[in-house]
Formats: C-alpha cells, structure tokens, sequence
C-alpha cells in the first residue's frame, strides 16, 4: 500500500527492475539526484513472473527491498511495486504485494471477438467515424467503419481480457488502490496510433481505467541494447499516439493522468531525445520501463572491484556462453546476438577489469564496447541465480562499487537524457 495514500504515479515515472533484490537503495539514489536537480521521478519497481520464475523470487521480496530503500533514504514521494506482465493465470501471487498492475494481453491480439461485441462496439463509437483532429498535430485521423470494425476484430479480445483481469485485482484489492496498465509490447506488429485510439476507446468502454498504456512501437527494441530503426518515424508515431492520448482523455473519460508507459527493453537512448522533445511539445508524461540493465550493472561493479569478484564475472559468462542457445530462448523475438562477436571464455578469462567492463558497458562509443556480450549476459541472470549465495555474498562484500554503478548508469544514461533533457 502507499504510506501516504496519494495513488498517482505522477508525471514522470521510471521502472527498474532489481533482479536480485538488492539495488533498491542505489536506484532510488538516481531518483534523489533527479529531486535534487528538480524533478520529481516516482520510481516502480518492476519484476515480471518469468523473471521471479528464473530466479526463484517472490513479488513480496521487491516490496521488502523497495519499502526498505524508501525507510534508508527517506523518499517522501509515492513509490510502487510492478506486477510486470501478468496475466489472469499469474496475477494471483502478486496480489498482496503489488499497486501498480501491468496486464499483458499481447497474445489475445488477433484472437477472434464475438461479432456481436464488435458490432455494438461499431455501433457505440460512431461518433469515432470521420476527421478527428488532435490538439498539436498537423495531419487528422480519417476513420471509417471499416477501420473500427477491423481494429475491433484485431483487439476487442485483448480488451475484454484486460477487463477480467482488472476486475479481478479490484475485487482482491479495492477500485482505486492500485495502478493498472495495459501492454500490448511484446508482440511483432506495432500499433498505430489511430489504432491506438480506437483499443482507448475500447478500454474505456470496458471500464478499465488505466493509467498508462504500452504500445508496441515500431522499429526492434532488443534487450539492454540500442533501439534499431528509423528514429524520426519514432518520433512521428510518439507524437501521435501522445497526441491520441490526449484526446481519449478528453472524451472518453479515461483518467486524466493517463501516460504511455514505454517498455524499453533497456538503453534505447537514440529515442530518448525524441521521447523528451515529444513531453516538451505535448506537456505530456510518460513512464520509462528500463528493467534489465542493473544486473548488468552489478556485473560491471564485480568486474571494477577485481579479484574473486572479476572471477566471477567471468565464470558468469563462460556458463552462459555454454548455455546461450537455452538462455536466449525465451526472449529469441528481442534480441540479437551475433554468435561470430562472442569472444570465447577462454579469451575473456585473460581479461582486466577494465577489459571487461569496457565490453559490457553501454557507451557505443567505446570501441571494445561489445554489443552481443552484452545481450548474453543480459538474458544471463539465471546463472547468477543459480549460484545462490555465493553470488550475493560478492554483492554484498563489494556493494559500493555496485552501488555507484547501478546510480550513475540510471541517473546519467536514463533519467537525465529523457526527463531532464540534457544530453549525456
Ligand atoms: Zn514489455
């Protein structure tokens, strides 16, 4: 629950993922340097069930860890726990220790409607048909009933099922005592914005009031790498759908604090100045999803600090080299590894710190920066996790180090370039 009852996630929001419960603190760090330079950044800790599966974690364990950073430093701003990802047949254990609900219905995109529900959705939003105009955008919206109908048949489902997963929450939780987000990411096609704004007006005819949607957007958004794609017909869709947001606001009662939430995938930082001007133009807010990249700043602490730590680094990565085809299975639609680019364990065994660190963190414009070791040992937590303690135990004995890692990477490379605007 929220200490001071105020259930709002604010204007700017920013997810972090803590994959081992141990960073809360360092990460709040980043939203208290964003407070001392004006701004106020609520942070949301987010963990998905695949992620609490591979690690062997349970969502009480994130509420601990944030509510004892919050205790340490003194945050009086809200702050929420992310049941990131569920679904009806997943909710259930995050029901407790969650406010803010991310229900994924990307697999319900495209399944079949009853064309009753369709055709009284058609029916409902006529007032959708023609030009629509939206505040600070040039071009209209021309909708016809072709395009509700075929945007209806394509997310109608997807909808209703949002709608029984939030009534759901409610009844576990009380109306009003948590956030609910819809995403639709995870999936290969983007959404367009005018199809955005029809799936709005579907949702709140469902009764569902968010407060932050995730679209999929086009162009790839791989894992702990760069976003890949045309970054001005980013920009273009953002102001868009930004720009649909606004007017679902206005007319069809949906929250007015209602944002998008963009699931990065971690470090799309080529769409972050586009992201920022786009707030700037819409006054808008937004909720930026960065889940992966603190584990892989731990890894880049225990490489810093040397010694059996740097060991471990590297024993880290010759167990996910061996086990690469497994560990990017879940996630072959969002990453790209270059199998010719992995240097072999051997060769990293012989690596410094600053070799290491120089491969794995992300400044592109490091030459020995090496995207496809990054992306392995991005989806490589499982070996950590299954090292169990000895692995805390180095995150514990050398947490400084980590520390300023994890802090200086969200605040520098994410919060700054996207809510302050400043470049790196
Ligand atoms: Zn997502």
């Amino acid at each position: 629950m929220q200490e001071n009852g105020v259930f709002a996630l604010g204007k700017y929001s920013i997810g972090v993922g803590d994959r081992f419960a141990h960073q809360a603190k360092a990460q709040l760090q980043a939203c208290i340097k964003a407070r001392d330079a004006g701004l106020t950044v609520i942070p949301v800790w987010n963990k998905s069930n695949r992620e609490h599966a591979i690690i062997g974690s349970e969502p009480s364990s994130v509420r601990r860890a944030a509510h004892a950073a919050v205790e340490a430093l003194h945050w009086t701003d809200p702050y929420f726990c992310d049941a990131d990802h569920i679904t009806v047949e997943t909710v259930g254990r995050f029901m407790s220790s969650c406010d803010f609900f991310t229900v994924d219905v990307a697999d319900a995109i495209g399944r079949p409607a009853l064309s009753a529900d369709i055709d009284a959705f058609v029916k409902r939003r006529r007032n959708l048909l023609g030009i629509i105009q939206l505040a600070g955008i040039d071009e209209a919206f021309a909708i016809t009933v072709e395009d509700l109908t075929q945007t209806a048949r394509k997310f109608l489902a997807a909808v209703k099922q949002a709608g029984g997963v939030y009534q759901a929450i409610a009844a576990a939780k009380g109306i009003g005592t948590f956030l609910p987000e819809i995403s639709m990411d995870e999936t290969d096609n983007a959404q367009s914005p005018v199809e955005l704004l029809i799936i709005l007006a579907a949702i709140a005819d469902e009764g569902i009031p968010i407060r932050t949607i995730a679209p999929k957007f086009s162009g790839r958004f791989n894992k702990g790498v760069d976003y890949v794609g045309d970054v001005d017909q980013f920009e273009r869709e953002l102001a868009l759908d930004m720009a649909a947001i606004a007017y679902a606001v206005e007319h069809f009662g949906l929250p007015s604090d209602l944002k998008l939430s963009v699931h990065s995938g971690s470090d799309k930082f080529s769409i972050y100045p586009a992201i920022h001007a786009c707030m700037k133009r819409f006054d808008a807010g937004v909720h930026l999803k960065t889940a992966g990249t603190t584990w892989l700043e731990e890894l880049i602490g225990l490489a810093e600090a040397g010694g059996d730590a740097l060991a471990l680094t590297k024993e880290i990565y010759a167990e996910a080299y061996g086990h690469r085809e497994e560990l990017c299975a879940p996630y072959f639609a969002v990453i790209d590894i270059d199998p010719a680019k992995l240097p072999s364990p051997e060769q990293v065994r012989g690596w410094s710190s600053q070799q290491y660190t120089s491969a794995l963190r992300h400044v592109q414009k490091n030459p020995a920066y090496n995207g496809s070791f990054r992306q392995l040992l991005h989806v490589g937590f499982k070996i950590a996790a299954k090292m169990g303690r000895r692995y805390l135990d180095l995150l514990e004995a050398n947490e400084g180090v980590i520390a300023r890692n994890v802090t200086e990477n969200l605040y520098e490379r994410h919060i700054v370039p996207v809510f302050l605007g400043r470049k790196e």
